[in-house]
């Protein structure tokens, strides 16, 4: 059902399959006066498949400053508008940023209608031990670039979107940076018929994707190196504070191992030293 003080409806359709656009979606869809999307094409197939009929206007990376105002003055004449993107949540990788910043700053009153978004998808299909994660976008195309990138969000859960052709030379780029053993999961085509996720060492993942399909929409998650320095420190900070209290290093290491998922050993050896 729209609302009647929206303008703009930030509306997310799905990343795979059609069957993911849910009915608030398609009942704004079918209300608003304009569908701003970034591929028409691509769009129509979707809205299609769904009896929407309402006129698609173009908005993508090339055009938003442009579109930005010529949306800005339809909002102010009264119109409502729908933002999509061609998979998933738009302003999330995708163009929106530009629009939404310009018209929340005009007091235009934007809402957003939930649904399908690949990190969002894929964190909530694989194991973790925390709920904290950094979401990066699309890495950096340069090297040394993500190689600052992978040491900078070492201390935690790292997700990013990649294309299949770059994927194994990114895999090789992690494995250099932070060691053969790091932790990696991979998600293919999600929500999808060939629906593939992966995880283990860098190494065993080059190794699967050398012999196995590569190909499709792929997000990742680098887990998050437990023997950073920032973690280090941090556990430091707890382990004194603990001693404060008197505990011993045996108890420590029990109580921030079972707390944060530390390692039980490198508690302990910390604690000794601290
Ligand atoms: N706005 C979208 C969202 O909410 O997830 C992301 C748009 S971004 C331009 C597209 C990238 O998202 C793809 O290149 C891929 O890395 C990831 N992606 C999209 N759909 C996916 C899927 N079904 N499975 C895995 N990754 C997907």
């Amino acid at each position: 059902m729209t609302n009647d003080c929206t303008q703009l409806y930030i509306v997310a359709t799905p990343i795979g399959n059609k069957a993911d656009l849910s009915p608030r979606a398609v009942d704004t869809l079918k209300n608003v006066d304009i569908i701003a999307c970034e591929d028409s094409r691509t769009s129509a197939n979707l809205l299609e498949a769904y009896g929407i009929t309402t006129k698609l206007v173009s908005y993508h990376k090339f055009n938003e400053k442009q579109r930005t105002q010529e949306f800005l003055q339809l909002l102010q004449a009264g119109q409502k508008i729908a933002l999509i993107s061609d998979a998933g949540t738009p302003c999330i990788s995708d163009p929106g940023r530009i629009l939404v910043n310009e018209l929340f700053d005009c007091g235009i009153k934007i809402s957003s209608i939930p649904g399908a978004c690949a990190v969002i998808t894929f964190l909530s299909m694989i194991p973790r031990n925390t709920e904290e994660f950094a979401f990066v976008g699309f890495l950096p195309r340069v090297k040394n670039q993500q190689k600052k990138l992978f040491k900078k969000f070492a201390p935690v859960d790292t997700v990013f979107y990649e294309s299949p052709n770059r994927l194994l030379e990114t895999l090789e780029n992690i494995k250099q940076t932070r060691g053969t053993n790091t932790k990696i999961a991979v998600g293919r085509e999600l929500t999808k018929m060939f629906e593939e996720v992966k995880t283990g060492t860098v190494e065993e993942i080059i190794e699967y994707y050398r012999t196995n399909i590569l190909k499709g929409e792929i997000v990742c998650m680098l887990y998050a190196d437990s023997n950073s320095d920032e973690q280090e420190s941090d556990i430091i900070e707890k382990i004194k504070k603990l001693k404060s209290l008197n505990c011993s290093d045996r108890d420590i290491s029990s109580i921030l191992s079972t707390l944060y998922g530390y390692n039980k050993n490198k508690v302990y050896k910390l604690s000794l030293a601290v």
